[in-house]
């Protein structure tokens, strides 16, 4: 049973690692709400930067930070602002305090939080090293499982990150009830 994670590989902004999972999140369904109504920001890192500049303003007003990592259309700029978020190209040197952007030109912009898109890793080697099919998602890539959270290995079953696109805590407890009651059942028939 492989329950091994995955592993975020964030974009080089001086110290935002620090404050992952602490004022800089990924997803805004889990963290948009704990922001209150403010300035959010999003440092984009690739152009999944695109949807949080589309869903944010539906918990705040956010400042897209392009960061030379994402370059929306023009059509893109317009869809932004019809929603509510502002485009900033300038860009950034460092995140202070909880989540202050200090930019190129000596601009610091205070947010409530960030949002940014990391990359992610299957946290361990094993799935590779035991031949699991590995696919690339959006994000990065993640293990290959049938509906009964099977991996195309014999007796190999995977949940949670590892075996997502993207998770959460609901999904992989589901994903991991299912795959014990497939295992369980895989040592009887
Ligand atoms: C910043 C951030 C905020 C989040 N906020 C939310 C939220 O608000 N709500 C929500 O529902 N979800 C949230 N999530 C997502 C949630 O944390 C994950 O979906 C969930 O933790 C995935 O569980 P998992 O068991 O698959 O992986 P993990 O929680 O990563 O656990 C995997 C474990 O396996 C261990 N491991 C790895 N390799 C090996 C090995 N070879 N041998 C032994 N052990 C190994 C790891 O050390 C780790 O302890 C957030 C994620 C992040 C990054």
């Amino acid at each position: 049973m492989l329950a091994i994670g995955a592993r975020d590989e964030l974009p080089a902004v001086e110290d935002l690692a620090k404050r992952w999972g602490r004022s800089i999140f990924h997803w805004p369904c889990c963290h948009g709400y704990e922001l209150k109504p403010g300035p959010i920001g999003i440092i984009a890192a690739s152009e999944i930067a695109h949807h949080h500049a589309m869903m944010l303003p539906d918990w705040g007003a956010p400042t897209l930070f392009l960061n030379g990592a994402y370059r929306p259309t023009d059509d893109d700029i317009v869809a932004f602002a019809r929603r509510g978020t502002t485009v900033e190209a300038t860009s950034i040197v460092r995140v202070e305090g909880v989540a202050d952007v200090v930019l190129t030109d000596d601009r610091t912009l205070s947010m409530n939080g960030l949002f940014t898109q990391p990359r992610t890793h299957i946290a361990s080697p094993i799935a590779a090293q035991l031949g699991c099919t590995l696919v690339q998602g959006p994000m990065g890539v993640f293990i290959q499982l049938g509906a009964m959270q099977q991996t195309y290995v014999p007796n190999v079953f995977a949940c949670g990150d590892a075996a997502r696109a993207a998770g959460s805590v609901a999904m992989t407890v589901a994903d991991a009830a299912m795959a014990w009651v497939a295992a369980h059942r895989s040592t009887m028939f």
